[in-house]
């Protein structure tokens, strides 16, 4: 695979994260070390039925030979696409492991490992906010920001090549719950001394003004509890552990009993409680068991659900599939999270059929139950001025995402050639105070259901699903035997392929990728078919994303043929 590294520059390739939402991983190399920023997952849409969690193939750094360089793991925060292909990655990478991370984030990726078994070391490394990391020539200091899980850095990276400042997910709350503040002197210092590049969360960068402090959704729901008379349920996401500590804090002052149903909220709350992020009161917390024993209107149970998962407590209890709990007429119902797009129509089924049990229901759109942990348009124009870079990268969102923050650094006066929009797989060179796009590489994504490390290789579903949709592409490749070489024409024929049918040129570029992928393969590779044929699909796969955001089937057929036979 062709892959370029011009000595004493610093190199920023995003394996995942950029172009779409999650999987964030961006390696950084300078000469012989290396450090992967985080390493996270992707969470599927409803249309990838079978499929729980998507990773990137960490194995393309041993292909590309940069595996070896990898002095370290530093990751940003505990959030699942920053977190949630750790194991992943120590797995795909064949060797010992060592992980960065502040107390709370190194507690979620403990119990992630846990879940996982290794046949190499995996080191956790607890490092706070204000310290400097020091891997050969690449020093990384942390700076403390706010957001939506608590004890989180962006990180700068220094190199002889110049100076990277990658801000991980991040909002400016000015009132930050546990009083923990956003670290502006340290934001401003560095834009004194100069950051060569800034890499920037894009996420919210179509919300004008400033995201609210996360306090303001306490005050809504401390009104909304205060007005109940009857059992109330929140749902929200189990890593939240600020939106936890107002609901229990706000339980104690109403004299009310919280209990948590599901799996994923009692593991957080746990690793929150032993390691002190979480402040509970004696006698707040009860158990399931209780529930029953409890006035309904001293109850507040926190549930997993939000966004209308099937299997989650939420669902089992409006379904009536939880013997503890039952919802009754004027019970409030809060869902205290954003839906993410692609879960809409599930959201809304819950929130119909709480409104049919007669329940009173409150979410985003209609109460002021939910603020985002990312930071609004002004945010991110005041963290600019804060760092005024000479380069910029948006990462952390969708193209549309990417583009307009891109205009943002524009309108806050960098030239356009100073800004680069990027998908992951590509290379970028910061060197002479200037980054540039030298290359890109493929990175297949996997799919994984469950948890654990079984792939789905061959998903029935997700096959039928893009044969309807995108269709079918076939290629054979005829291998001579003895030298090894492609013989004649690589043959493509589709089968309900919108655009190729007769489109001779798009039929010789496809022709073109795949003669060029075999002949980037080991001569030795090139007769195994085995071998062959997931480098010719991920290509091909690849090809399609990149030119017309499609996702074929793609059947590669690698036939020998005897070398004697060939005139
Ligand atoms: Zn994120
Ligand atoms: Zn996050």
């Amino acid at each position: 695979m062709a892959y370029n590294y011009n000595p004493d520059t610093l190199q920023i390739l995003p394996i995942g994260g950029v172009g779409e939402f999650g999987m964030n991983a961006t390696l950084y190399r300078y000469n012989d070390t290396a450090i992967l920023v985080d390493a996270g997952v992707m969470f599927p849409d409803t249309d990838q039925p079978g499929v729980n969690l998507i990773v990137p193939d960490y194995t393309v750094l041993n292909e590309v030979g940069v595996s070896g360089l990898i002095a370290g793991a530093v990751i940003t925060h505990g959030h699942e696409d920053h977190i949630g292909g750790v194991p992943f990655l120590c797995r795909d990478l064949d060797r010992d492991m060592d992980i960065y991370g502040t107390r709370l984030t190194c507690g979620f990726i403990r119990k992630r490992l846990e879940e996982h078994r290794f046949n190499h070391k995996v080191e956790l490394h607890e490092v706070a906010a204000g310290d400097t990391l020091s891997f050969g020539e690449i020093k990384v200091h942390l700076l403390r920001v706010t957001h939506s899980i608590v004890d989180c850095v962006a990180l700068v990276i220094e190199t002889p090549a110049g100076t990277a400042f990658h801000t991980g997910d991040f909002k400016v709350d000015q009132t930050p719950i546990d009083g923990k503040n956003f670290d502006f002197a340290g934001f401003a210092e560095w834009g004194r001394r100069g950051i060569n590049l800034l890499l920037s969360d894009s996420t919210n960068i179509a919300k004008e003004g400033y995201t609210l402090s996360e306090r303001t959704v306490g005050d809504s729901l401390r009104a909304i509890i205060k007005a109940s008379r009857q059992k109330v349920i929140v749902a929200c996401f189990s890593s939240h552990i600020h939106r936890i500590q107002q609901i229990v804090t706000i339980a104690k002052e109403l004299n009310r009993r919280v209990v948590l149903l599901g799996r994923s909220l009692e593991n957080s709350m746990s690793v929150a409680r032993q390691l002190g992020y979480l402040k509970v009161p004696a006698g707040v917390m009860a158990n399931k068991e209780e529930i029953r024993d409890i006035p309904e209107h001293r109850l507040i149970i926190i549930t997993t659900g939000s966004q209308g998962e099937p299997m989650s407590a939420l669902s089992r209890i409006v379904r009536g599939e939880t013997k503890q709990v039952e919802i009754y007429p004027g019970d409030t119902i809060i869902i205290s999270a954003k839906t993410i797009p692609g879960n809409e129509k599930s959201v809304m089924r819950i929130i119909n059929s709480l409104y049919r049990m007669e329940a009173e229901v409150h979410y985003e759109e209609i109460s002021e139950v939910h603020v985002s942990g990312h930071a609004s348009r002004e945010e991110l124009k005041l963290v600019f001025s804060l760092l005024m870079p000479h380069n910029f990268v948006p990462i952390h969102g969708d193209r549309m995402q990417l583009v307009h923050h891109a205009a943002l650094a524009k309108e806050m006066g960098l030239e356009r050639r100073r800004v680069a929009v990027v998908d992951s797989g590509d290379i970028l060179e910061l060197a002479g105070d200037r980054v540039r796009k030298i290359d890109s590489i493929e990175v297949n994504r996997r799919f994984i259901e469950g948890d654990r490390f079984e792939e789905l290789e061959d998903i029935a579903l997700r096959d039928r699903r893009r044969l309807s949709e995108d269709g079918l592409i076939v290629v054979t490749l005829l291998v001579d035997e003895t030298s090894a070489e492609l013989v004649g024409d690589v043959e493509v024929i589709t089968r309900g392929f919108l655009l190729l049918s007769d489109d001779e040129e798009e039929m010789a570029q496809i022709r073109d990728r795949v003669r060029r992928r075999f002949s980037e393969l080991k001569r030795k590779d090139r007769l195994n078919w085995e071998a062959v044929r997931p480098k010719i699909r991920s290509a091909l796969r690849s090809y399609f994303r990149k030119r017309m955001n499609s996702f074929p089937v793609v059947l590669p057929i690698i036939l020998t043929v005897p070398g004697e036979k060939r005139k």
